[in-house]
């Protein structure tokens, strides 16, 4: 292991055709160098680890080999080559701009463009991050991006293309690199894991790729971090312990008990995730990625949106036959709800049962009744021995949950009755309540609630109350006093605008216009002040017909020309001779 390098270097491409997922890139890149078509200034663009840094390098390599291969390759073999499978080749210079970023790096570098190469054809300047280079550095390298010598080649890599300037922009042949997909990246890591002579589950190598995001760079080095703990065999499990991912399973048996409405296994499921150490929105969010897999199976048209291994595709179908697309979607607004209320809710873990509760209900509709009388009789002290089937709930599947919660045994008896008439959202109400009588600490997080439905119900009113018309009638005194107080009270805001509209006298006209002089237009045209000043005097008038007219100077003043082709027409216009000498003599204008 002394000699351990990282699979992320000792898999790194040296070729064209090892490269994975941009074979547009590469193809396009091949057909240049054999056409001899090579632009003088490439821009590689594309999310981290994608291989834009390869790709130049390979690039720099190819274009420099002195035998390059019929399939235009680099021959690997020719002094050129040599020196770059070596890192000793001269005729390569990266730059991270991320930490050279002066003017002076970019200096030094032009400087070096300079000379020509001693062995082989070009000399190939990679600059990575190149968004980070300051303007005073982009401007000094402007000039030699355009004109550069015939020998220098310039590869710019960045993440963020938004923030190269256009001038630059337009200088360079502009590649996207994208996302790697996830079973591009699955197929390499299997090959990797080959090659490495370790066994690895597909599943687990799927699951890295699709932790990676389409970055090749990251699921190597997961593979190897996760290599490095479990050894030779890499199995799915090591790989959700290492990343910590909740695994499927868990959603699958979570959705098998909502199609059961099985409310009791249910919360058991999720007191053995949160046991395991993952938090409630981990799941939430979790559960509503599955829902959204089972509804994208569905239907073949989507299936390509979902990522998953196919052994893992089939499952997902199995349990897709058995969810109705109504239900599906149902389920899926009621998750995205209660996670978008996660962040408030004071207790989280009564939050993510409120919200299992809910889908049980959902599923209830979907699902036989005797599905919904089961569950209920799970909950309901007293009865379950009678009703309840003793395979599904033995004795211990109950017991936790009564000791924990026994908020739900109490909510569940008016949630049954209410079921049963087939009214869904009195029950829902009905929980609530149980949920405030039966533990003391909820109270606080349903009243959040219930605090918001009655600001809800105020709304209107309020609305309304703001829409009535105020016409007190006022004087000029009174507005005078309102403009003064208005220009104290702003003073500290906006001291420029409330000392500007200090010097305006406002004049009171007919239907409540309030009108005023100003000299400069900036004054009046500063919306945002203005309203405020509007929105002062209506509610210190009482009054809000009234409006506010400003009044501009008028255009007599006189215009003074500046430049030479003004001072012409100006004199024209005095003197139209002007006009005609020009005219008579040939006379061009010089500006
Ligand atoms: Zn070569």
């Amino acid at each position: 292991m002394e000699n351990f390098i990282v699979s992320a270097r000792k898999y790194r491409p040296d070729s064209f055709k090892q490269v994975i997922g941009q074979h547009a890139i590469t193809s396009t890149l091949q057909n240049a160098i054999k056409n001899n078509h090579l632009a003088q200034a490439f821009l590689f663009t594309g999310p981290r680890g994608v291989g834009k840094t390869t790709c130049a390098r390979i690039l720099a390599k190819t274009i420099n080999c002195e035998n390059i291969t019929d399939s235009t390759e680099a021959c690997n073999q020719c002094e050129s080559c040599t020196s770059f499978n070596d890192s000793a080749s001269f005729n390569i210079h990266e730059l991270d701009a991320a930490s050279n970023n002066s003017v002076d790096d970019i200096r030094n570098l032009v400087e070096r463009v300079r000379i020509p190469p001693q062995v082989g054809k070009y000399k190939v300047y990679i600059i990575d991050e190149v968004h980070m280079l300051s303007a005073a550095a982009f401007n000094a390298f402007l000039k030699t991006l355009e004109e550069p010598p015939p020998y220098a080649k310039f590869i710019l890599a960045t993440t963020e293309k938004h923030k190269i300037i256009p001038t630059i922009l337009s200088r360079c042949q502009i590649f996207d690199f994208r996302r790697i997909l996830v079973d591009d990246i699955t197929d390499y890591l299997s090959y990797v894991a080959e090659n490495e002579n370790v066994e690895a589950e597909e599943e687990a190598l799927h699951t890295i790729a699709q932790k990676a995001d389409g970055a090749l760079r990251d699921a190597l080095s997961t593979f190897d971090q996760i290599v490095s703990f479990s050894g030779s065999k890499l199995t799915y499990k090591n790989v959700i312990e290492n990343l910590n991912i909740l695994d499927y399973e868990y959603y699958f048996r979570v959705t098998g008990a909502l199609l059961n409405a099985d409310l009791s296994n249910l919360l058991l499921i999720f007191n053995e995730i949160i046991e395991n150490g993952f938090d409630g929105q981990h799941f939430m969010t979790g559960l509503g990625d599955h829902l959204r897999n089972l509804l994208l199976i569905k239907d073949p048209g989507t299936v390509q949106l979902m990522h998953a291994s196919p052994s893992l595709k089939e499952k997902y179908t199995t349990q897709a036959a058995q969810c109705g697309v109504n239900w599906l979607l149902a389920a899926l607004e009621i998750c995205n709800k209660y996670d978008l209320s996660y962040k408030t809710s004071n207790n989280k873990r009564l939050h993510v049962e409120i919200c299992l509760m809910q889908l049980t209900l959902t599923g209830q509709t979907a699902a036989p009744v005797q599905a919904v009388q089961k569950q209920a009789a799970v909950v309901r002290p007293g009865r379950e021995t009678q009703t309840l089937p003793a395979q599904n709930t033995p004795q211990a599947v109950q017991k936790p949950m009564r000791e924990d919660k026994p908020a739900y045994e109490k909510q569940q008896k008016p949630k049954l009755e209410e079921v049963k008439k087939g009214t869904e959202k009195p029950a829902h109400q009905a929980e609530k309540k149980a949920v405030v009588e039966g533990n003391g600490r909820k109270i606080k997080n349903i009243s959040i609630k219930d605090s918001l439905n009655a600001l809800k119900k105020n709304k209107p009113q309020e609305e309304e109350a703001a829409e009535q018309i105020l016409t007190t009638p006022f004087d000029q005194e009174k507005l005078e006093a309102c403009w003064k107080l208005f220009t104290a009270s702003y003073q500290e805001k906006s001291p420029s605008f409330a000392s500007a509209i200090a010097k305006y006298k406002p004049v009171l006209k007919d239907d409540f216009v309030i009108a005023y002089k100003v000299d400069n237009k900036i004054i009046a045209e500063d919306l945002l002040n203005v309203s405020a000043l509007l929105q002062f005097l209506k509610k210190e008038l009482r009054n809000n017909q009234l409006t506010l007219t400003p009044t501009f100077p008028e255009k007599n003043e006189k215009k003074t020309a500046y430049t030479d082709r003004e001072k012409f027409e100006q004199m024209a216009k005095k003197y139209p001779d002007i006009v005609k000498l020009k005219e008579q003599l040939n006379l061009e204008l010089g500006f």
